[in-house]
């Protein structure tokens, strides 16, 4: 058997693993990575990058659909138009595969070695990888984990045939005439909007009273809104039970304990991921847990020296840029620097229409934290850029320290406020006070005025509203 000694051996090549080793190999750190699917993990291939491809797609069509029905202000006309989900997913694969390609010289380029296969734990310094060519060892003198997570299976309702998880959604070649969402969270709206856009008539069933309910009401409301425009369902307080396949219907019990069916070609079950933690001899390495995830400190160590994890398998919230932020940092430590994580805000973005926005914590948060704070709230409906893109939805809202103006949070929902979360974390990280954004000139017309103006509001005197 072939064995490899190295100082870094990473499992998985999602966005923690891979920017992780690109990053120990620019260091210098002689790397292994080893990944059992494909490059960019679930992010790239079933998860972020695809599934804004079928937004942006859906947004499209349904564009032009108004427009062919004549519900456009715009003095824009077209004939009927339709659309084809097997060109769009051999365009959203090519996307993919541009990106998978992407990854593989970067790792290449950083002089990273990439192993092809599972990896299954021997101890805490030794791997064992199964690939085409035949087993490997890997011994290395520091271990990182980013292994990722997985979609969460309801028992009464195994994923096959019918029943999708997010995972085999993407390899759809048609438009489902009816579609059932079990899970009004993140990935449910997401591809339920998107999907009730190409033409499915989508009912979505959240267990909890709200959907989003990550989301204080305000933020979702706009979201709720639309989605009544798009004819989706929503079956709030409801919890899918199982799927009937001869009728191609899905059985849903309501509070009140009354059973409904719902006719549904396809259903997405979207309940919540699950960090991959089985099947690889990690169990063996009797490491400290927190739940169901790895327990990690400050600087994405695990219980046993000289082994990190970093990602979704190390628990919420379970974001890409979040990986990569951790694996970045867990390369320079390594590499011997005295780093630890202290980011003061991990962004959220939820790719619905309208689109939500977070950084930072809301009022209630901080309120609950016994801080006086000062609000501003500025609606895109006062927005000229907002009335000129047609899409006047929305707000952004400014969450400040009454004593001293630090921004501790910002909240927006609006259409494309999606870039807008990256101007409100760097406010955020840089400690920003209410005077320093409303004192930073922005160009005008555009979205971001909005923020701006939450600020001037925030500091009781509002410019346009
Ligand atoms: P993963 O991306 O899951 O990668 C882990 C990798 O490890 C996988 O490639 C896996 O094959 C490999 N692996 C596992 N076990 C082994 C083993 N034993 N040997 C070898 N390889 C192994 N996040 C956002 O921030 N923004 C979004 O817009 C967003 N949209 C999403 C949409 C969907 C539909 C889904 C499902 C997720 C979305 N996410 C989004 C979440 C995001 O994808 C994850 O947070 C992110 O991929 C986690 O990165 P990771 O590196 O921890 O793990
Ligand atoms: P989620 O936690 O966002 O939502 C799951 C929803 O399912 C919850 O609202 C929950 O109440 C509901 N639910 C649970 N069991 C149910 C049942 N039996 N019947 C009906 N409803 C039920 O989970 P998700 O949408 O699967 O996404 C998983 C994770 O992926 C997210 O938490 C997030 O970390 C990540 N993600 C992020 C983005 C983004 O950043 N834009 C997009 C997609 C996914």
């Amino acid at each position: 058997m072939k064995e490899i000694y190295c100082k870094l051996l990473i499992i998985g090549a999602g966005p923690g693993g891979y920017v992780c080793a690109i990053r120990a190999g620019q260091l210098g750190i002689d790397t292994v990575i080893v990944e059992q699917a494909r490059s960019g993990g679930t992010c790239l291939n079933v998860g972020c990058i695809p599934s804004k491809a079928l937004i942006h797609a859906g947004d499209e069509f349904y564009k032009v659909r108004q427009m062919a029905a004549g519900r456009t202000s715009l003095g824009i006309r077209l004939q009927q138009p339709s659309l084809d989900l097997g060109e769009t997913m051999a365009w959203k694969n090519g996307i993919v595969g541009r990106l998978n390609n992407g990854i593989a010289a970067l790792l290449q380029k950083a002089k990273v070695k990439m192993l092809e296969g599972t990896a299954q734990f021997r101890d805490g310094k030794t791997v064992l990888v199964e690939t085409e060519t035949g087993a490997q060892i890997v011994r290395a003198e520091n271990i990182v984990i980013a292994t990722g997570s997985a979609p969460v299976e309801l028992p009464d309702l195994p994923f096959g045939e019918n029943v999708l998880s997010s995972a085999e959604v993407f390899s759809l070649n048609e438009v489902p005439e009816s579609m059932a969402i079990v899970g009004g969270g993140y990935i449910g709206l997401e591809l339920g909007t998107a999907f009730a856009k190409m033409g499915s008539r989508v009912t979505i069933v959240e267990a909890t009273p709200q959907i989003l309910p990550q989301y204080d009401a305000d933020l979702v409301k706009p979201v709720a809104k639309r989605l009544g425009e798009l004819d989706i369902t929503v079956l709030t307080n409801a919890v899918a039970r199982r799927y009937d396949a001869t009728a191609s219907a899905l059985v849903v019990s309501e509070r009140d304990g009354k059973d409904i069916t719902l006719v549904a070609d396809k259903v997405l079950v979207t309940v919540g991921r699950r960090p991959r933690t089985e099947g690889f001899g990690l169990e063996e390495l009797g490491l400290d847990m927190a739940g169901r995830f790895i327990r990690i400190d400050e600087r994405c160590r695990t219980s046993m020296r000289g082994v990190f994890a970093i990602g979704d398998i190390t628990g919420e919230p379970m974001l890409a840029h979040r990986a990569s932020a951790q694996g970045e940092m867990v390369a320079d430590i390594i590499a011997g620097e005295k780093r630890m994580w202290d980011k003061r805000c991990i962004p959220t973005v939820c790719f619905t229409d309208p689109e939500i926005v977070s950084a930072g914590i809301s009022s209630a948060e901080a309120r609950a934290q016994g801080i006086d704070v000062a609000v501003g709230q500025f609606p895109f409906s006062a927005s000229g850029r907002a009335m000129t893109m047609g899409d006047e939805a929305g707000f952004v809202r400014v969450v400040s320290r009454v004593d001293n103006h630090l921004i501790l949070g910002i909240q927006a929902v609006g259409a494309g406020v999606s870039e807008l979360s990256s101007t409100f974390s760097l406010a955020i990280e840089m400690g920003a006070r209410l005077e320093d954004v409303a004192g930073t000139i922005h160009a005008h017309p555009t979205r971001g005025e909005a923020f701006q103006e939450a600020s001037f509001k925030a500091l009781g005197h509002g410019l346009h509203g």
